[in-house]
């Protein structure tokens, strides 16, 4: 049987991602698929570390443009994330898979801190490990804290889950012309202007030589056949 290509994986899932078809909050049936797809690629070896994002509870962006301070509603933010954080955790634990989840923000009667060589360890122990709380900074992104938390756990590939299935010339829904890329350079992506993750997560990959997929989550059986690295989602590469 071929190998996965890669050891250790990133995957930054949106807020949205776990919402499905619902306005807002967590879907179960959902998120129980996800850990699904999840659970398949950790019984091929592959260690997985997860950053979740918070959008389909509230964005610190959403809180400022309605009058609040933004660095407040950046802190309310990022406590959604670990709600989704804690969902994600007992849909694990519900399909009979310990997954630890670390916060970036200290809420200890809840889940436990995030301590980065803790975190190395579960996952050398073959525990998925969900960081919530994105870097546990105002003013950043869980993309971001995906990059951070990808180069911090030596991660091969950071894996972002979006409803398109990676990066076209231009955008699908309204273009019928548009292709997808297979590959292409992260020199590339920004001479081209695509919006693949936001800035900061994306210099941050960059420098790192941390490189990205972009792939759809909503595709059966996609996350496996990207760690098996096949032709799935776009690749970004140094
Ligand atoms: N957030 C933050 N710092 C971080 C990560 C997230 O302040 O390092 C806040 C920010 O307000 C953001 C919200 O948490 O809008 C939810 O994260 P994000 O928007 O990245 O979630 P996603 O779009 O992936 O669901």
């Amino acid at each position: 049987m071929s190998q996965p290509a890669y050891k250790r994986i990133l995957l930054k899932l949106s807020g949205e991602a776990l919402m499905g078809d619902d306005a807002y909050g967590i879907n179960r049936e959902v998120v129980a698929g996800i850990v699904n797809d999840v659970v398949e690629v950790t019984r091929i070896g592959v260690e997985v570390g997860i950053v979740i994002g918070g959008g389909n509870i509230f964005r610190g962006m959403a809180g400022a443009a309605s009058g609040m301070d933004r660095a407040t509603a950046d802190y309310m933010g990022m406590l959604a994330t670990v709600m989704n954080a804690i969902a994600l955790a007992d849909a694990f634990r519900a399909a009979g898979v310990n997954a630890r989840v670390q916060s970036a923000l200290r809420i200890d009667q809840v889940v436990e801190p995030y301590i980065r060589g803790k975190a190395i360890r579960y996952l050398e122990e073959g525990r998925v490990v969900i960081f919530g709380a994105g870097t546990g900074n105002p003013f950043f992104t869980t993309d971001t804290a995906a990059a951070l938390r990808g180069s911090e756990m030596g991660a091969d590939i950071v894996l972002k889950a979006t409803k398109v299935d990676g990066i076209y010339t231009a955008d699908p829904k309204k273009d019928p012309t548009a292709t997808r890329f297979q590959r292409i350079s992260f020199d590339e992506a920004i001479s081209r202007n695509l919006a693949v993750m936001d800035a900061t997560a994306f210099a941050l990959c960059r420098d790192q030589r941390l490189p990205i997929n972009v792939f759809s989550l909503f595709k059966s059986g996609a996350l496996k056949r990207v760690v098996m690295g096949e032709d799935e989602g776009t690749l970004v590469y140094c």
